[in-house]
């Protein structure tokens, strides 16, 4: 079986437009209305010769008063099933509690966890994404899943953690 990637993180926070840059095109459902991806979609990605597969995770609905917990649940499942873990946050919203609780639950992992600071689109991002140290899950990674920027070289270190 292939190598498993599953990118977390709470609704809007641009999972699905990060899947299509691993993806290399457009696969993954992009909404700006939260929650609409299904649960747990794979496909099959492939980057410098080496396949892997790339779970995009969703379904967490926007009305529910539990997206913590929510969250928190997705991320246990993550852990159980995937050789990297990718938590994507909203630098330009910052940690939310959801983002906490997600966090908190990915710091008890033994499987790798990578911290993408998603929307960093230029320079005047990067400020922002440094917030995220305080997730306790190391550097946070900057990218901007939208236009490119820095995706390359996260799908290196994602491979690089296989
Ligand atoms: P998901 O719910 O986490 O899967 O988020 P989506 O991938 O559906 O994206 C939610 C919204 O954020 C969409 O309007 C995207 O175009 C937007 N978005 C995603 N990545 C970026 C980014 O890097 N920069 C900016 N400015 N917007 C982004
Ligand atoms: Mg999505």
């Amino acid at each position: 079986a292939l190598p498993v990637v599953a990118v977390v993180g709470r609704p809007n926070v641009g999972k699905s437009t990060l899947v299509n840059r691993f993806l290399g095109r457009r696969a993954a459902v992009v909404q700006d209305v939260p929650g609409v991806t299904r649960d747990r979609i794979a496909y099959e990605a492939l980057w410098n010769g080496k396949s892997f597969t790339v779970v995009d995770t969703g379904g967490w609905e926007p009305k529910a008063t539990g997206m913590a917990a929510s969250i928190a649940r997705q991320a246990e499942y993550a852990m159980k099933t995937a050789d990297v873990i990718v938590l994507v946050v909203d630098s330009s919203v910052g940690a939310t509690e959801t983002d906490l609780a997600a966090a908190r639950v990915l710091r008890r992992s033994d499987r790798p966890v990578i911290l993408v600071a998603n929307k960093v689109d230029d320079e005047r991002g990067e400020s922002n994404a440094a917030e995220l140290w305080k997730l306790g899950l190391g550097e946070p990674y900057s990218v901007s899943a939208l236009h490119g920027r820095g995706a390359g070289d996260l799908l290196d270190l994602v491979l690089d953690a296989m």
